[in-house]
């Protein structure tokens, strides 16, 4: 769902009056927290009606909706709140989520989506399968908590009394096929959760060794490729502790894969540094960006052909339109999000530290 808002964002077409990228705090959701949060406003707004002057044409209409929209929709258990809104073209985006954001209020004639694509990096979905001989609990873990969770029975599990008159051998064979059945059953659901699309963290597998291995032989080779790693939770584990675990190991592999990419970036089909990227971004070669969280340039952007370069031109290169000056590194996110590119933020130090923060992996 964070892909199609993100996209949604980078396929619009420049706003015509100011776009608003709002994120803030929304930890503690009560009427404090909200005298907080208009402060905020008001302060930020304040500052930007100094700078941006008679371009203000209807951001007083937004700041209104984004005040009336904190006051009465703001669920209980929202931690950020981010809104995108431009107010001239009616269009107002809001996007709650689980999880605390930095405080930001951009105003330009494109959306802000840096933050959006580091949450999204840094609390990838995936799913959690727990299983043990006779029951199962499956789990998708999104943005660091639990988006939904599936509790299975085995209902053919025999109990003592159903035993009588059955050999030891004839027992422990009906008790393994129940389990593969079972297993069987349990491998389909978490099949059809990967399927959807919605586990670009992987898939996590939780129990004893013996009822994972037995599981594992059920599941379809695309699912089981796609395992990230196995836990030992209780099976009555609470939901804090299987999002904690969880969490830790989805992002663990998210960076250690991450990371080896960056390393070979510095290749024949990778570009570093500002000006290489901006480059391949605009010959649309751009298979998946890269940018530090310490990554900063301004830049521009051509208002008619969409290219952008670093050093401000008098007019586009390309098409000698008028350009504009924006932030390099949103610009090239927005950019690459529109052209499909996968969007990455690298938290630690790593070869593109030493070329501006930036790189890129090419398609050709
Ligand atoms: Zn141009």
């Amino acid at each position: 769902m964070i892909n199609d808002q993100i996209r949604q964002l980078a396929t619009r077409p420049d706003s015509k009056g100011p776009f608003v990228s709002l994120y803030i705090d929304t930890m503690r959701n009560d009427e404090a927290q909200k005298d907080r949060i208009r402060l905020f406003l008001k302060n930020e707004t304040g500052r930007l009606r100094e700078t941006i002057g008679e371009n203000g044409n209807g951001l007083e209409d937004a700041i209104r909706q984004i005040e009336r929209y904190v006051d009465d929709s703001l669920e209980p258990d929202t931690r950020g709140l981010a809104i995108f809104a431009a107010p001239t073209e009616h269009f107002f985006s809001p996007m709650q989520l689980p999880i605390a954001v930095r405080p930001e209020l951009a105003i330009g004639n494109r959306p802000h989506i840096r933050q959006l694509a580091e949450l999204r990096q840094a609390h990838p979905a995936a799913a959690l399968a727990m299983v043990d001989a006779k029951s199962a609990r499956l789990f998708l873990v999104n943005f660091g908590r639990i988006e939904f969770e599936v509790d299975l029975e085995n209902p053919d599990m025999p109990r003592r009394h159903d035993q009588g008159g059955w050999s030891q051998a004839n027992i422990q064979r009906h008790a393994q096929e129940n389990i593969d059945r079972h297993h069987q059953k349990v491998a389909d659901a978490l099949a059809r959760i990967v399927d959807q699309g919605r586990t670009r963290g992987g898939v996590i597998l939780s129990g004893q060794e013996r009822n994972v291995a037995n599981f594992r032989g059920f599941l379809p080779k695309r699912v089981d490729e796609k395992v990230i790693g196995v836990l030992h939770l209780d099976m009555h584990s609470g939901l804090e502790d299987v999002t904690t675990a969880c969490s830790a190991l989805i992002r663990g592999k998210a960076r250690g894969e991450a990371m080896a990419r960056v390393a070979t970036l510095e290749g024949a089909r990778g570009a570093v540094g500002f000006n290489r990227v901006v480059a391949a971004l605009n010959e649309r070669r751009v298979d998946s960006l890269y940018f530090t969280t310490r990554a900063s340039a301004r830049g521009w952007r051509c208002t008619s052909c969409r290219i952008l370069g670093q050093e401000v031109p008098l007019g586009c290169p390309a098409c000698g339109q008028h350009v504009r000056s924006c932030d390099l590194v949103e610009a090239l996110i927005l950019s690459a999000e529109a052209d499909g590119a996968t969007v990455n933020c690298i938290e630690d130090a790593s070869t593109l530290d030493r070329f501006e923060g930036v790189g890129a992996g090419l398609r050709f």
